[in-house]
């Protein structure tokens, strides 16, 4: 790519002779899927362009979406139908929607060599499975015109020089950057660990633009074993979920979890529904391995309980397991491994000890849907819609910004729309910065 690029190194020499002595047209804060959209349209109009993002690499979350193999729309040819998955924002949307919707942004990826295939209710993937096709597209695009794309650049402000009626962008060293118009693809507030950290709000939010708080993509998971209502308001610390779609290991959380009426819930919970929800549509079954003793193995287990079976043989096995699990647990335990509660503890045999050891390890949680708004993953928070002209992606507040992606406050469901926003929002800022 360009000599910055090249360099890659963010030093100040570098920044000072290239970057500080030049007026950019356009200069793109974050490299996610609606930022490097803008920067590639911009730069294929002529546009001098910089696109700056703070990770070393670019499109971080785009990389996890869909679980690696990223959903990049949903093939809703009716403009009407697209929207209404929007909800309430629909009437921004049809503007912005009208210039680059759903088969434009197919048409992007496949003349650009990505082939495309759809699954279940209109999902959208590349062929090959893997979020890297998109991101390969989207980072070709931006060589092809050319934009300047400087990593390991973390922005802390914004602001507007009143006489020159350029956008300042300044570093956290306190040095600047200066353009014309800025597109402001930050992101949301989710994944915090991919770099949407949400910090440019406040920026926005001095300039005048009205932040609408985050309030969503965090519910609470409902599970299909009807054994957990009675379990409602036990809290486990120190445990283990490890997430599985149609027995294919996905992915270990660790944390806190509560048993509601429906389900669980409790912060990993909630920090891990988005996930899980994206492994539901078209699975046969999502489970969640619930280890209640993540730091120790099943031989040392299995050592605690011999030790309590023996301490206390003549006493039944359902008065005994609680010294060991929380006593909500025991009943469910012993229905799950089809142990008699009344067994006394030296009857126990052995595989049932077994059993009950790789339980502790792993008690099956059969996810039924994620709890919520209409039970989907919605975010929401960002810039109020009325703050933004959709024909341009331009701010009503300060005509130099354009604001696009998860910056803007949309409710959507899973399923691509997240993304075609991205594609949407950034094109249109892109064809008018
Ligand atoms: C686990 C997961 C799975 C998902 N799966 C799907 C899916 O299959 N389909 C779908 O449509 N949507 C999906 N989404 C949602 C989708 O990924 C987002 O809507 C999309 O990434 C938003 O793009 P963006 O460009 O607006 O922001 P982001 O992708 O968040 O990019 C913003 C970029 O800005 C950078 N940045 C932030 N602050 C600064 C700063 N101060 N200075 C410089 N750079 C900065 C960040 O590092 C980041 O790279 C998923 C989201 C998650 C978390």
């Amino acid at each position: 790519m360009s000599k910055i690029e090249q360099a890659s190194r963010f030093n100040g020499q570098l920044r000072d002779t290239i970057l500080l002595n030049r007026i950019w047209d356009v200069i793109v804060i974050g490299g996610g899927p609606a930022g490097m959209t803008a920067a590639g349209r911009a730069a294929e109009r002529g546009r001098s362009v910089l696109l700056l993002e703070k990770n070393p690499t670019l499109g971080k979350k785009l990389l996890i979406s869909g679980g690696g193999r990223c959903n990049f729309t949903n093939n809703k040819n009716d403009l009407r139908t697209m929207l209404s998955k929007y909800k309430e924002s629909d009437k921004f949307l049809f503007s912005a929607f009208s210039q680059f919707g759903v088969a434009d942004t197919i048409k992007f990826f496949n003349d650009r060599g990505m082939e495309t295939k759809e699954e279940e209710g209109g999902r959208m993937f590349p062929i090959s499975d893997n979020s890297k096709s998109v991101l390969n597209v989207l980072v070709k695009y931006m060589k092809k015109g050319d934009v300047n794309v400087l990593n390991n650049a973390e922005v802390a402000g914004i602001s507007i020089n009143k006489s020159t009626e350029q956008v300042i962008i300044t570093f956290a060293d306190k040095s600047e950057v200066r353009a014309k118009s800025c597109v402001v693809a930050f992101g949301g507030t989710s994944h915090p660990e991919t770099g949407s950290t949400g910090e440019g709000f406040k920026w926005l939010k001095k300039l005048g633009h009205k932040i609408i708080e985050d309030d969503a993509s965090l519910v609470p998971i409902a599970l299909k074993d009807t054994w957990v209502k009675d379990l409602a308001g036990i809290a486990l610390d120190n445990i283990k979920l490890t997430s599985f779609r149609d027995n294919v290991k996905q992915k270990a959380y660790k944390g806190k979890l509560l048993f509601t009426h429906v389900g669980i819930s409790g912060p990993t919970v909630l920090n891990m529904s988005r996930e899980v929800g994206e492994l539901l549509p078209g699975a046969k079954n999502v489970v969640l391995m619930l280890d209640l003793f993540p730091t120790e193995d099943s031989g040392a287990i299995m050592k605690k309980l011999q030790a309590i079976l023996i301490g206390q043989s003549n006493k039944k096995i359902k008065n005994t397991l609680s010294s060991l699990v929380p006593s909500g647990l025991v009943e469910p335990l012993l229905m799950i491994a089809e142990i008699d509660g009344e067994t006394p503890n030296h009857s126990v045999r052995s595989e049932q000890r077994k059993s009950l050891v790789s339980l502790f390890k792993s008690i099956p949680l059969h996810v039924a849907g994620l709890l919520g708004k209409e039970k989907a993953i919605v975010s929401s928070g960002g810039v109020s819609l009325e703050q933004v002209n959709f024909k341009t992606m331009q701010s009503r507040i300060v005509p130099q910004i354009y604001l696009v992606g998860d910056v803007l406050n949309i409710d959507r469901p899973s399923g691509g729309y997240s993304l075609q926003l991205c594609w949407t929002t950034g094109y249109v800022a892109g064809n008018n910065c």
